[in-house]
């Protein structure tokens, strides 16, 4: 018996690959089949994901990557085509105390709200008045408690006011349903075992059953995977792209906290952090180059948290939140995302194999920019223009580009 076709193969149901085959399902009658190993969707990257949608980036063009897919994210339903999606946006806002320079916190707001951004500076006053939970102290401190600390306030704060966090699993869930009923055919327990390049140009993917599919483009979207990927198919490509250990803590969030808690990025504690959808409990992680694990194997990793990572980050928390009650055992998880060690930014488009795509190495930006990522890839794929496009061209993130110059490898580069 022969193979079956496709138009497209896409490997990965991830957060990326779903929205790929979601993007060109809007605008083409394009045959497509998304192969994805795990027996439930989320298994990879995005199942572990903050889901965070800040649109705060060094590069503009990463600005801007967030920010049209903050508009997607804000217009969930009319997007999907669903009526009553499981994921939503949570725009709770996002404060920055990143900077104690008045004048760096300024610049940095002015160059968001010229790119359409809803955001604010504010002095300290108006930010205890929006959050007044949260410490406005901006001195560094030594998470071990073995120097001693006394709190001083910053001057002024960064507020994204339009986004907050969205629901992982959910927008998952949403997209893949949207695809399915555009057409798009989702196999779970389906693994390519192999990518099959002949004369230059993939034809296709074989599967882990022994059966095969022969398609006019295959989309490298494996996630942590990629890299196997890459080398079934003999790609040879500069970029170091690393499976990256990275936990998160669990902590409740009893209803002693003054709320509204935004979405927060602590420079002096070195963590990020956010209510989860419910409100009654908090997840942080380190925003920390040096808790970046690399090179895990994404078959064989610890997925729990380690208690002394626990055990210190958690103080960073009580800074921030200081009638946070000291009180039961936080709670913690490890997952994996691709860190491009090069510049942090991912690999996205055509590659020098004909009929193969990569879209890998998002490190900690992957879900906000899923949906910008997958405009461009359907814009390429179809010439086809849709409501929600993005601008920001697939050059940008070409496997061809130089590393882009970039001071800052921590994940909110
Ligand atoms: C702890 C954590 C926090 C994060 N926080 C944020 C955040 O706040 N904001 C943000 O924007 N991003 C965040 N990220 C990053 C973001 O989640 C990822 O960049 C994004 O989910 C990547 O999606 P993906 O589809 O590329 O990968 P994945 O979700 O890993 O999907 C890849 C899929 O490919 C499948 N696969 C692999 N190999 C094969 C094969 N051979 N055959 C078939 N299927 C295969 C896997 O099973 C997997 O499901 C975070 C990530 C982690 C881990």
């Amino acid at each position: 018996m022969g193979n079956e076709t496709a138009d497209i193969v896409i490997i990965g149901g991830g957060i990326i690959g779903m929205s790929i085959a979601h993007q060109i399902a809007r605008r083409s009658s394009l045959d497509i089949v998304v192969l994805e190993k795990g027996a439930g969707l989320g298994e990879g990257s995005t199942g572990g994901s903050s889901a965070i949608t800040r649109q705060r980036y060094t590069q503009i063009e990463s600005v801007r990557v967030a920010r049209d897919g903050n508009v997607i994210w804000r217009n969930w339903s009319e997007y999907t085509g669903l009526a009553d999606p499981v994921g939503r946006l949570h725009d709770i806002g996002v404060l920055w105390m990143m900077d104690d320079d008045p004048g760096a916190v300024a610049a940095d707001g002015a160059r968001l709200v010229a790119e359409g951004i809803d955001a604010v500076v504010v002095d300290t006053a108006e930010m205890q008045r929006m959050f007044p939970g949260v410490s406005a102290c901006m001195v560094p401190f030594d998470l071990t408690g073995e120097t001693d600390h006394v709190c001083a306030d910053g001057v002024s704060f960064l507020v994204e006011r339009d986004t907050g966090f969205f629901d992982a699993t959910g927008a998952l869930l949403d997209v893949a349903n949207a695809a399915k009923a555009g057409g798009v055919d989702v196999r779970m327990r389906t693994e390519v075992v192999d990518v099959i390049v002949a004369g230059g140009r993939a034809t296709g993917v074989k599967l882990a059953d022994g059966s095969g599919i022969d398609a006019g483009l295959v989309i490298n979207a494996a996630g942590p995977w990629c890299n196997r990927i890459n080398v079934m198919a003999g790609l040879e490509t500069p970029w170091d792209l690393a499976p990256t250990r990275i936990q998160v803590i669990y902590r409740d969030l009893p209803s002693v906290v003054p709320r509204p808690i935004p979405v927060i990025a602590d420079a002096p504690g070195g963590v990020y952090f956010r209510p989860e959808a419910g409100g009654g409990q908090i997840i942080l992680g380190s925003i920390l180059e040096e808790d970046e694990i690399e090179d895990a194997d994404p078959d064989d990793y610890n997925a729990a948290a380690d208690r002394a990572f626990i055990d210190l980050k958690i103080h960073a928390l009580h800074h921030r939140l200081p009638d946070l009650p000291y009180v039961g055992i936080p709670g913690g998880m490890a997952s994996l995302y691709t860190v491009n060690r090069q510049d942090v930014l991912p690999i996205v488009g055509p590659t020098s194999i004909e009929g193969f795509a990569v879209v890998n190495g998002f490190s900690g930006h992957g879900f906000k920019e899923s949906q910008t990522i997958a405009s461009m890839m359907a814009q390429w794929i179809t010439r086809e223009r849709a409501v929600f496009d993005t601008d920001v061209p697939m050059s940008f993130f070409s496997i061809d580009r130089e590393p882009i110059e970039t001071e800052d490898h921590n994940v909110l580069a």
